[in-house]
């Protein structure tokens, strides 16, 4: 078959180690649940294929005569434990180039098992593939690099989980799928050439502007600190907690990037933990700096050799880069939480402003998101906001920002009224898997306009004290 689409393939030309060729499983009665029209316009692909085509081409079991389907070699550190993984039911189908001339990785999710497999069946269920789609496009709504989903197929076949669920794949759209783990697959492999060629790719993709620097390695290790250093401060600023922030899930281009145990904190409690694994909080809400930095240190590692021939020179190089995360990291947070409470020529002296409403809130049980609604007269104010530390805060607040005309402009275009509550995610999601789409769509919708939801009656958090629980490996 012949697709109109701008396929051009180049992950497939590296050296052999870095992937292995793989079909998907043969699905009898593909059927496509989910489609994101507004995406496949933005990557300028055209479907005009009937609705079984399109379920068997997003199920893998029809293929454009140019792709030759892939499952890409990774390692990676799982809650700090190194194991050699790879795409264990992950299929690069094709990478395409967008009207803008932008390269995007086109990857199923489900799509059955690989030489990377290990144990696991290769399989996907619907609900934690609707829910991937959910959260991935808040996130792209919300303006935060991430990568994207474009459609949903549900297999009809059953997966064998704790129960048994119904199976689905999801098509996933990324930058790349260029991972730290893809590095340290690299790095374990010992071969400086193989080493040579995969940097040299990924320069050429993702970071054209280095080409032919003679400290492209260190320009590149800068890059990548920097754009994870902003990413995380997003994801604080937002009150997301990935979960599973392990080196095989943490992208070279930047991208969020493995929508498993994640979700989004109601009340505010920088230790929140949501995945049912994480017993330690390794990858609490207030971690995740760290975490982060603990990933870029072994990413920085694999690059040792191309940093500097001496390897005290280049640790040195490693290390004083790897110095550049937190200020970066913490100028970015400020900035963002500054501007959720208006402030726009925001400086070091208002830290403590923002430190002492986090603390309140904490105090208080506040919903995170809506305290922020609160105070750009969005909502109405809850009890606490009567209480002295809180008058205390306000007066401050007013003061700091008495001068600034368009405070409560800032604030509502970055304030979101909807977010993926937790509770409310979950009731679409039992819904869907009963067949019944309805409050899918309508959350979709509202997290699709975060600043402007057709809908209010999805802002209320759930009850307080009720832990919630997500799942890896779903
Ligand atoms: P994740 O926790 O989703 O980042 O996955 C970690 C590793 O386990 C990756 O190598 C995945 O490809 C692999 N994996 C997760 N779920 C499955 C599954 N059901 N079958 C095979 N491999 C899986
Ligand atoms: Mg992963």
């Amino acid at each position: 078959m012949k697709l109109q689409w701008n396929s051009d393939n180049t992950y497939c030309q590296l050296p052999d180690e870095l992937f292995s060729y793989v079909q998907a499983s043969e699905i009898s009665r593909p059927e496509l649940v989910l489609f994101n029209e507004s995406l496949a316009e933005k990557l300028g692909i055209s479907l005009t294929l009937s609705k079984e085509e399109q379920a068997k081409l997003f199920s893998g079991n029809l293929l454009d005569e140019t792709w030759t389907p892939l499952a890409q070699a990774y390692a990676g550190h799982q809650f700090g434990g190194f194991g050699m993984l790879g795409d264990g039911r992950a299929l690069l189908l094709t990478e395409i180039i967008d009207p803008l001339g932008q390269r995007f990785d086109i990857q199923l999710k489900g799509s059955g098992r690989t030489p990377y497999s290990r144990g696991g069946d290769g399989k996907a269920a619907l609900g934690p593939m609707l829910r991937e789609y959910l959260i991935s496009e808040a996130m792209a709504a919300l303006g935060i690099p991430t990568t994207r989903s474009l459609a949903v197929v549900k297999t009809n076949e059953p997966v064998i989980r704790e129960e048994k669920l119904q199976g689905a794949i999801l098509t996933r759209v990324a930058q790349s799928h260029i991972r730290v783990g893809t590095f340290q697959w690299i790095s374990q492999k010992g071969d400086s050439g193989l080493q040579k060629t995969f940097f040299d790719y990924v320069i050429n993709r993702h970071f054209p502007k280095l080409i032919n620097q003679e400290d492209a390695a260190k320009q590149l290790l800068l890059t990548v600190i920097e754009r994870q250093a902003k990413l995380i401060a997003v994801w604080q600023s937002i009150g997301f907690v990935h979960g599973v922030m392990n080196t095989d899930n943490m992208l070279i281009s930047g991208e969020t990037i493995d929508y498993g145990p994640c979700a989004f904190i109601d009340h505010y409690n920088p230790e929140a933990v949501y995945s049912s694994i994480d017993q330690y909080g390794r990858y609490a809400l207030h971690n995740q700096p760290n975490a982060a930095l603990w990933n870029l240190t072994r990413f920085a590692e694999t690059l040792l050799s191309l940093l500097d021939t001496n390897s005290e020179n280049a640790t040195k190089i490693a290390e004083e880069a790897l110095a550049t995360f937190a200020p970066i990291y913490y100028q970015e947070y400020y900035r963002l939480l500054g501007q959720k409470i208006g402030i726009m020529d925001l400086t070091s002296a208002d830290y403590p402003l923002i430190d002492r409403l986090l603390e309140l809130m904490q105090e208080h049980q506040a919903d995170y998101t809506n305290t922020f609604l609160v105070l750009q007269k969005s909502m109405t104010p809850p009890e606490w906001f009567n209480q002295p530390d809180f008058i205390e805060w306000n007066s401050l607040w007013l003061k700091r920002i008495s001068n600034q005309e368009g405070y409560l402009d800032l604030m509502k275009k970055v304030n979101p009224l909807v977010i993926p509550r937790n509770h409310i995610v979950e009731a679409a999601l039992q819904d869907a898997n009963q067949g019944d789409y309805r409050l899918f769509t309508e959350l979709l919708q509202s997290l699709q306009s975060p600043l402007n939801p057709p809908s209010s009656k999805l802002q209320q958090p759930g009850p307080l004290n009720e832990r919630f629980v997500t799942y890896c490996g779903t």
